[in-house]
Formats: C-alpha cells, structure tokens, sequence
C-alpha cells in the first residue's frame, strides 16, 4: 500500500542506489556549503534542487516578523518543492547547519533527471505537492503579505489574483487591526497607498497591476523571441491539456492566460464527475497539477498576459498582448472558454469586487460567515456555489428565474441543494436591484409571478447566469456562430475564408493551423472532461498540419 501520511510523503529519505544514481548523474555537482551558508533564499528565481549527502540543511520561513524554522533536511532527504519545476521563486530559504554536502541540480537538470526516472518522479513529485499543501495548511506561514480594506476593489483584485495564481499570501485587514496602520507607517506609507504587496519586511509593491504583480513574485517571464510550434490562448482545462500533451511530444509549446491557469474549472470547489476523482476535486488542485505536469514537459505559461489581436503575418499568426508583447506561432489554440454575464442591473459594476462576485472560492466565502448571501443562477455552478457556501454563510437564498432545479443542474446537485436546510431555493424570482455605498449592503429580489419584491440584506451576491464566449480579440477570418462561439471543422468546410486544399480538421477554424478547444467551441460540450478531451486531441491535429506546411 503507498503511503499517505502528509508527512512522510512530504519529506521521504532517498535510498542508497538512488543518492549514487545522482553521485553518477552528469547533471548534479557536487557541492560543499560551511555552517550558516544559504544554499538559497526566498525570493530566489531558478532556485536550485538540493540533495543531502553530509551533514543538515535547515530551512526557514522568513516571510513572517520573526524567522521560523520549516524542517531540517539530513543525509538522503532533498530541498526543494513545486517551484523548482514551475521556475517560481522560492517561498522559503534553506541553510547549511553544520558543514554540509550537498548534490546540486539546476531546474532544467532536474527535468531531465525527472523525465528520464520515472520512478524518482513518483516520489519527488508527491513530495513537492504535499510539502505545498503542509505550507498552506500550517497556519503559520505568512508568504505574501496582502495590506488593505475589505471595501477596497483593489486589495480584492490583488487578494483574488494571488489566490488563483496558488501564491500563498495573508491579509492584514487596516479596518480591523488598528496595528496594521503602525506597519504601513515604517514605510512612510498610508490608507491611501493601499493595497500594498509586502514580502517579510521588503516592500514589494503599491496597488499594482496584475501584471506588475505577476512580474514582481515571478509568475511572469519574458517569453523567447523565437516563432512556436504551438501557442495555447486560454488555460482553462483545455488549455492546460494541449500544453501537457503539445510539450510533451516535443512541441515548443507556450500558453497565454490572462488571469489565472485552470480558467472556470479554477473556480469550482468540488468537481465531482471527473473521471478518476471519486471523491471529487477541487477545480483548483487540478489546475496546479496539471501546471506542473506541463511544466515538467517545458512547456511555458506566463499569466497575466492577456492577448487582444490576433493577426496573419506573411510568416504565421501573431498574437498580440495587451501589455504591447507579440508572439509568433506556426498554429494557435484557442481555447479562451466563455465568462459568466455581468449582472445588469443597477449597481452592479461599480458593485463588482466589493459585494458582486462572480466566484465562490475561500476567499470570497471568509466573507459570507454567519451572513445571509445571494447565489443567482441555476446550472451546476450555481449549485455548488450554493452548497459550498452554506457551509460558512447563515442563509444563501437561491434566486431562480424559472421553477424547475433539474432542468439545467445535474440531478446529484439539485438534490444536495434541496437537502440543505440553509438554502433557500426563490423560484420565478429575479434581482431588481443592488443598494450599497462603497460595498454592498442589501439586494433587492422581485417574485415575476407575484410581484412581491423583498430586501435580502447582504454583503455578497455570487452571480452565475449565461455563460458568454470570449472571442472579442478574433478576426474576421476566424468564423463565428450567431452567439459569438468559434465554428470548427465541418461547419467552415464552406467558407470563404477556407483555402479549400483539404477539408478542415475537426478542430480546425476557418483559417487553416488555427485551432479551437472546449467551452469557446461551437457546439462543444460545456464540460471538464470535454475541454480537456478535445485540448489533447487538437494537438494531433497541429502535428497533421505541422506535417503539411
Ligand atoms: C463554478 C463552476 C463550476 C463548474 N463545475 C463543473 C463540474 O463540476 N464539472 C464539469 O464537468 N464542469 C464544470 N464546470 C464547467 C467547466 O469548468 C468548463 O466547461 C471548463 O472549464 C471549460 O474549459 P475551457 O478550457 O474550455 O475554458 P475556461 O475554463 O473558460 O478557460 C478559459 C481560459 O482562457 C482565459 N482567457 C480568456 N480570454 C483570454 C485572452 N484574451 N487572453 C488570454 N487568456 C484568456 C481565461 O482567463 C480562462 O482561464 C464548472 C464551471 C464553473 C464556472
């Protein structure tokens, strides 16, 4: 039987034939650290991978007011953990206690090293994903420090950003703790400065962009100026399936996402009809392994780099990012999904963030906790926004425009929501308005049938309603159908942007090596499964045209 002890996992001891494997390996050097050295520090980019062969390796979480120690690595244990695969900067340091010996592995040896040992893999791996989850679990580990008010957009902005993005970071609310405008202070900083990103005692960031922010904690890097095989837009689950199967067979493979990998799946707090999850899984822990896995294979994923043209160059597509960057492709995914509509009703985009969500996940539910809340909606996103928070909030009233759960939630959900003493389903009922000054304060319902309209005072309203295709950046010559959704293969057979020498692949758009996966699909299957089916599957069709040109 594996073993499923957290720690055990997280921390294994490498066997003798395993530590000369890497003595042999002419990938790691060896390396002699004196008592007190940093092998590295938090905040270091291609930090290296360490194994232990002499002596302890102490390692520190330094992101906190005082240094604590994390664990102490001896001989056969190894440093390191999910951002030596990903290129992230690290979150912790690593000291040599006692004279230390240690084997050195850069990041892209230790790809190599994990491509070419499977069975290594299998313990490095679980090791890296289960040292994370201690870390966020711990309750002690500060990472980032988030400073601004719970009214403020921004430090909402920034809060979401980091969380999607799997950066482990803390808020210090300055309308709760009065102390926190004393820490602002040593750095002559004010309210007004606010949200402020800080990394221990180093000042990293005034209300950045995402973009600023992304550059600034290492989740975005220059990308190579070279023309790519294949360029992913969109890393929702199709996305994230090219990447893992377009890098793995040797596809220069790069993926833009604007936000955050795992896209709408992202979002959800237990996927549940995932083939292989029976216990279900959380749209997050899917994106990071999947991030990982298409990391492992080389390929890149810069976030916050939102692409806004595509164009058609003498020599290939270019794709044009909103921060003035263009890449090259010899064949481009798209595979941006669709978002859920805004609201429309008054009040609701200047509500956005502050009140209006369009998300359920942790940190808008910290929110909800002994409050009434809204969920507006009656697909299966709604339903488990409606479930998940009913486990924080007091009441979540469910606003339904028609009278039937089942007609749009699969069955298993509708009956949990029915089952939930908490939830209250308004059936016929619609928002009428928002009211609110800086945030949120009540949500005005009205029943069609009767015409009665009531007021749910609330702090947040979570809306999942018509999902809308994000195709606005497409040309013309990419065909799309009357709702915006890019048409594929038979159905741009006979258009006049198709060059006629063979039939469209499945996948393919009217312009030929341009592809298209998952939810932003004509006709797809708005599903996990499926946009990860037809992620993988669109990759065979790159090689296919690869082959042709
Ligand atoms: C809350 C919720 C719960 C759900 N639960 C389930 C479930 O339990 N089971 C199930 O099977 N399905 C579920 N779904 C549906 C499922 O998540 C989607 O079908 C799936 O995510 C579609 O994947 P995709 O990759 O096609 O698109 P998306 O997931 O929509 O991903 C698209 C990505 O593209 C990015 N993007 C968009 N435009 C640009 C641009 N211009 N430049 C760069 N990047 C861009 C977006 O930021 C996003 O990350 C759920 C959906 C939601 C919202």
């Amino acid at each position: 039987m594996p073993d499923h002890d957290p720690q055990s996992v997280a921390f294994p001891t490498l066997d003798d034939d395993t530590l000369a494997d890497f003595g042999r390996c002419s990938l790691t050097t060896l390396r002699r650290f004196r008592d007190g050295e940093a092998l590295f520090r938090a905040g270091d980019r291609d930090s290296k991978f360490f194994v232990v062969v002499r002596g302890r390796v102490e390692i520190m979480d330094e992101t906190g007011d005082a240094p604590k120690t994390v664990t102490v690595h001896g001989p056969g244990e190894f440093a390191g953990d999910v951002s030596q695969v990903t290129g992230r900067p690290a979150v912790v340091s690593g000291y040599a206690r006692g004279d230390a010996e240690v084997y050195e592995v850069t990041r892209e040896a230790l790809r190599e090293v994990l491509n070419a040992h499977p069975g290594l893999a299998d313990v490095i791996f679980p090791a890296f994903i289960a040292r994370r989850q201690l870390l966020r679990e711990s309750g002690t580990f500060a990472g980032l420090r988030v400073v601004g008010p719970p009214s403020s957009a921004d430090t909402f902005r920034v809060r979401d950003f980091l969380a999607k993005n799997n950066v482990l970071s803390t808020w210090l609310d300055t309308e709760a703790d009065p102390q926190v405008a004393d820490l602002l202070a040593q750095y002559g900083l004010t309210g007004s400065d606010t949200p402020v990103v800080l990394f221990g005692r180093r000042l990293v960031l005034r209300n950045p962009s995402n973009r600023e922010l992304a550059e600034a904690v290492g989740l975005r890097r220059r990308l190579e100026p070279k023309v790519y095989d294949l360029v992913v837009v969109g890393a929702g689950p199709a996305g994230l399936a090219a990447a893992v199967y377009g890098a793995s067979e040797g596809l220069s493979t790069v993926v833009l996402e604007q936000t955050a990998p795992g896209g709408q799946a992202g979002r959800s707090m237990r996927i549940e009809n995932y083939l292989g999850f029976p216990a279900g899984i959380t749209g997050g822990e899917l994106a990071d392994r999947a991030v990982l896995q298409a990391s492992k294979f080389g390929a890149a994923l810069p976030v916050a780099s939102q692409v806004v043209r595509l164009a058609f160059g003498p020599a290939g597509p270019v794709l044009h990012l909103d921060g003035g960057e263009a890449v090259a492709a010899r064949c481009v995914l798209i595979a941006t999904g669709a978002e859920y509509r805004l609201l429309g009703v008054e009040g609701c985009d200047r509500l956005g963030g502050r009140g209006v969500y369009y998300a359920a996940t942790p940190i808008e539910a910290a929110m909800c906790r002994g409050v009434d809340v809204v969920v507006v909606g009656a697909g299966n996103s709604a339903g488990q926004a409606a479930v998940f928070l009913a486990s924080q909030a007091r009441v979540v009233h469910l606003v339904v425009r028609g009278d039937d759960l089942h007609k749009n939630m699969s069955s298993y959900l509708a009956r949990r929501v029915e089952q939930t003493p908490n939830i209250e389903v308004l059936f016929h009922t619609e928002v009428h308005r928002l009211a609110g000054g800086d945030a949120l304060g009540a949500v005005e319902l009205v029943n069609k049938r009767t015409g009665e309209v009531r007021a749910v005072e609330c702090p947040a309203l979570f809306s999942f309603i018509g999902a809308v295709p994000r195709t606005d950046w497409l040309p013309p010559e990419v065909e799309r159908d009357a709702k915006g959704f890019v048409r594929t293969g038979p159905a741009v057979a006979q258009s006049p942007h198709w060059p006629g020498r063979r039939p469209p692949f499945f996948l393919e758009t009217s312009r030929p090596g341009v592809f298209a996966a998952g939810d932003v699909r004509s006709g797809s299957v708005k599903r996990v499964a499926s946009a990860v089916g037809e992620g993988s599957m669109a990759v065979q069709f790159v090689h296919e045209h690869l082959k042709d040109v």
